[in-house]
């Protein structure tokens, strides 16, 4: 027996913003699976921001895609066939072979998830990936401490909203976000607790952060780069850390824009500045899934979702991601 597969490849490499043309929905036929296989088929696929880096032809901490070959990103689906008894039909798994409705995967490389204990998207959102970034690039690359007055960028999006609900729960002295656009920023207080928010939309965040928080910053959780980035520097205070967690801002430009032209207040300022990707933290996700599973659980962390349906919207909803189409995780139902 074959299974019919829908899969995204990628049809061409961007120059800037990606378009739909660089995306081809391609048909496959699926055989059955062999010793040590699982066919799955998806119901929940991620997009997210670093695939962007992936269309591009250039080595990174993940190989990129390659044109005519399946894109790939987070999923979680219920295995229809199984060639291991590790991981039986029936079973609902977390996986990379997303951009996809169906994907033949070795067992090894999906991980059983307990669908009852918390919904399919939370393994891709603030019980996953999403989480754990929040998680150890506020407490372990920014060491975050009680008292802290953090700045949080990308603020109504997955990681950052995660981010600023953290902190809050760990005794920030107060947290401040950065969104785009009015009603996200006012989204930032009344629906994620943040104690201020700008909307950097509305321009001059610099002058916006120092209005909010004329004492000073403690932490900057950097989703963005560019003008944000170069704002918290202003902001920071002495010994202040910077987690650097993405650079959204600059994922599309063609030519990649100077650094932050006040860097230079980073020496008097002693100030730390640290990049981390989430794989650094795999070893402490027992831990933050102890803290996170509870928090969730009891709704001191709201994990907002935007959800998009059908396959065939999975490009656009990938696009969103870069004019804010989304508040919390983006998401593909199938
Ligand atoms: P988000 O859910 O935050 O989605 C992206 C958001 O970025 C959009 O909603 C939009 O919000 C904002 N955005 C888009 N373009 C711009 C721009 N030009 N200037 C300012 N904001 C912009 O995605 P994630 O939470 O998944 O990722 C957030 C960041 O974290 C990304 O930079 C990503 O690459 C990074 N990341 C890093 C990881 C690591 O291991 N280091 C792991 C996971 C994510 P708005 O409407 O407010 O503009």
């Amino acid at each position: 027996m074959t299974t019919l597969a829908r899969e995204y490849h990628l049809a061409a490499r961007p120059q800037g913003t990606p378009t739909a043309e660089h995306f081809r929905l391609v048909e496959r036929k699926l055989p059955d699976p062999g010793p040590g296989q699982v066919l799955v088929r998806n119901e929940v696929l991620s997009v997210d921001p670093y695939m962007r880096g992936r269309m591009n032809d250039v080595k990174s901490y993940v190989p990129p895609f390659q044109v005519g070959e399946p894109l790939e990103g987070g999923a979680v689906g219920t295995v229809l066939a199984s060639g291991d008894p590790s991981v039986p039909v029936g079973a609902s798994v977390l996986h990379m072979a997303g951009w996809r409705d169906h994907a033949l995967i070795p067992a090894s490389a999906a991980t059983i998830v307990d669908t009852a204990a918390a919904p399919a998207g939370a393994y891709l959102g603030a019980l996953g990936t999403t989480g754990l970034t929040a998680w150890g690039g506020l407490l372990i690359a920014a060491e975050f401490k009680a008292g802290d007055t953090v700045f949080v960028s990308g603020a109504a999006g997955a990681v950052g909203s995660v981010t600023g609900q953290i902190a809050k729960l760990k005794g920030a002295a107060r947290v401040i976000g950065s969104a785009g656009g009015e009603a996200k920023a006012r989204s930032l207080t009344e629906r994620f607790g943040f104690d201020a928010a700008i909307d950097y939309r509305a321009g001059d965040v610099r002058g916006q952060l120092a209005a909010v928080a004329p004492g000073g910053i403690d932490v900057y959780f950097d989703n963005v780069g560019g003008e944000h980035l170069e704002a918290a520097i202003t902001a920071m205070r002495r010994h202040g850390r910077i987690a650097l967690c993405g650079a959204i801002a600059q994922y599309n430009a063609a030519e990649p824009p100077p650094g932050p032209r006040n860097l230079g207040l980073a020496i008097g300022k002693r100030l730390t500045l640290r990049g981390f990707i989430v794989l650094d933290y795999q070893d402490r996700f027992t831990q933050f899934a102890a803290e996170m599973g509870p928090w969730l659980a009891s709704g001191k962390i709201v994990a907002a979702e935007t959800v998009v349906d059908g396959l065939e919207n999975t490009p656009q909803a990938f696009l969103n991601l870069f004019s804010g189409g989304n508040t919390g995780k983006m998401l593909v139902q199938l």
